[in-house]
């Protein structure tokens, strides 16, 4: 059961075949099983998830309509608010914290009659790339337990991968859906900014944030995509749709694009990994020999772009987080003896090492004297990153490169050398600070046995011409039908 595609569960549903309760109880009993060792969920809605699945069968047997993603089990990765539960964000200052309201996506999901199965963990305000950094819990990786599953949505690729959900939920602001895809071997769909509301996703760098799915497919992307996108009044950046419309994104997945030109920028794709390489080299000759032009496209500022990035996502934090304060909500220190001490010791006690290195690296670059030495100049290299795009796809429909320069490293191999997991962001952060979407596939396995990715990117809101180019690989291919089974013989 748990190797059907969110929409194959679906249809399977809606025709009677199998009921949502049967689905959900085999989730649940997955999650049971699997989750001590994985540790993919920060919690679990056992009484929750079966009465949604109790509600949609009794709909679907009185013929009532149904939503698009009637009785499917999904995951949401513990950063977007939900009435229900808590929302930790991976942080023990925000271990108790009830949210008062759902936010747009959660609200999007339950109108499609999703069963929301449980929260999956992360770094800690999504901080990180290997899930390492949450403050409340260790996930490993499907494929091998020694290994991180990506980060910051790790919770969230962990739990599709080992099948403990049909699909996911996760948020990226330079790579935390497509590296933690690619690590665990299922599809991630970053859409592009301003296409899905984050009104209740808890921010993180507000000018890189989206949110978006992990799934086993491309086509339960686009299913995903066709649930969550489109303007919300209550975020003025999710885009007006008169200005770039949604479209069904399942409509003309099958079509091939004809004439497909796809842009390499071969000397920046030369600092990975050989085996990854070749994979993404492979997917690409497979495009090619479909009848494809591949074009050499010239990235020149993309080497910038951590540096950028890590000073716009910090200074962006710094100013996010200065709301937990110990007054509002989430902890509050027993220790304080006067209001100043409140906000200090709270803040001292429940924030992790790396959000405190961020708040302190933001704050620092937005300080007087030093603003425009780097904040404004990492404005101005965003420009020219966004530039590069602009420029490459006047030659090109898409862009392919791989998602990560390493396939999933070790547990405890770079958490205590920041600059080292930075610079494992290098392929997927200007794709935020571009603001564009990007998705990522499997695209084969390194010698380990570890999943590859490959990336693929296009312009702004052409998300139903990016899966349909990403449709075109999987179609060829039967890499997103690999499950890390024997690898969780628990
Ligand atoms: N790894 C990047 C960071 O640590 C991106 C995280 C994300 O996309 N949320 O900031």
């Amino acid at each position: 059961m748990e190797d059907l595609t969110a929409i194959e569960l679906r249809d399977r549903i809606a025709a009677g075949r199998i009921s949502s309760v049967e689905a959900t109880k085999a989730i649940l009993n997955r999650i049971d099983r699997l989750n001590p060792a994985v540790g993919a969920y920060l919690s679990i809605f056992h009484d929750r998830a079966l009465e949604t699945a109790r509600d949609v069968d009794r709909r679907i047997a009185a013929g009532e309509p149904v939503g698009s993603l009637a009785g499917v089990p999904i995951a949401i990765k513990d950063v977007m608010c939900t009435t229900f539960g808590t929302t930790t964000c991976g942080s023990r200052i925000l271990q108790n914290f009830h949210s008062p309201y759902d936010g747009t996506v959660v609200r999007k999901l339950l109108d499609a009659d999703a069963v929301i199965v449980g929260k999956t963990n992360m770094d800690e305000f999504a901080m990180g790339s290997s899930t390492e950094n949450s403050g409340l819990q260790e996930t490993v990786n499907p494929w091998d337990r020694s290994r991180v599953p990506g980060g910051s949505s790790g919770g969230s690729a962990a739990a599709v991968a080992s099948g403990m959900c049909f699909a996911a939920l996760g948020s990226d602001t330079g790579g935390s859906i497509r590296q933690p895809a690619s690590f665990c071997g299922v599809v991630g769909l970053k859409p592009t900014y301003g296409r899905v509301s984050r009104y209740g996703l808890v921010a993180y760098g507000s000018s890189l944030d989206q949110i978006g799915p992990v799934v086993h497919t491309v086509a339960d992307a686009a299913l995903m995509l066709n649930a969550i996108a489109g303007h919300d009044p209550a975020d003025s950046t999710s885009v007006d749709e008169q200005v770039a419309p949604v479209s069904d994104y399942l409509e003309k997945l099958d079509e091939p694009v004809e004439g497909l030109k796809i842009g390499i920028a071969s000397a920046f794709n030369a600092g990975a990994d050989a085996a990854i390489q070749e994979a993404v080299n492979k997917a690409v000759d497979s495009y090619r020999s479909a009848g494809a032009e591949i074009v050499e496209v010239d990235m020149p500022h993309l080497d910038y772009a951590i540096a950028a990035y890590y000073v716009i996502a910090t200074a962006e934090a710094s100013s996010n987080l200065a709301r937990y304060d110990g007054v509002h909500y989430g902890h509050r220190s027993e220790k304080a003896n006067d209001y100043v001490e409140v906000y200090t010791k709270s803040r001292e006690e429940a924030f992790g090492k790396e959000v405190k290195r961020r708040i302190m690296l933001g704050t620092y670059a937005l300080s007087s004297g030093y603003y425009d030495a780097y904040y404004l100049k990492a404005l101005k290299v965003r420009n020219l990153i966004r530039g590069d795009f602009v420029r490459a796809f006047e030659r090109c429909d898409c862009i392919m490169m791989p998602v990560a320069p390493t396939t999933a490293f070790k547990i405890g191999e770079k958490v205590d050398d920041p600059l080292k997991m930075y610079l494992s962001d290098i392929y997927t952060i200007a794709v935020n600070l571009a603001g564009i979407p990007g998705i990522s596939v499997p695209c084969g396995f390194d010698e380990a046995g570890l999943p590859i990715g490959l990336q693929i990117l296009t312009p702004a809101f052409s998300e139903a011409k990016l899966l349909r180019i990403a449709r075109m690989h999987e179609a060829q291919t039967d890499w997103h039908t690999r499950r890390p089974e024997k690898n969780l013989k628990l």
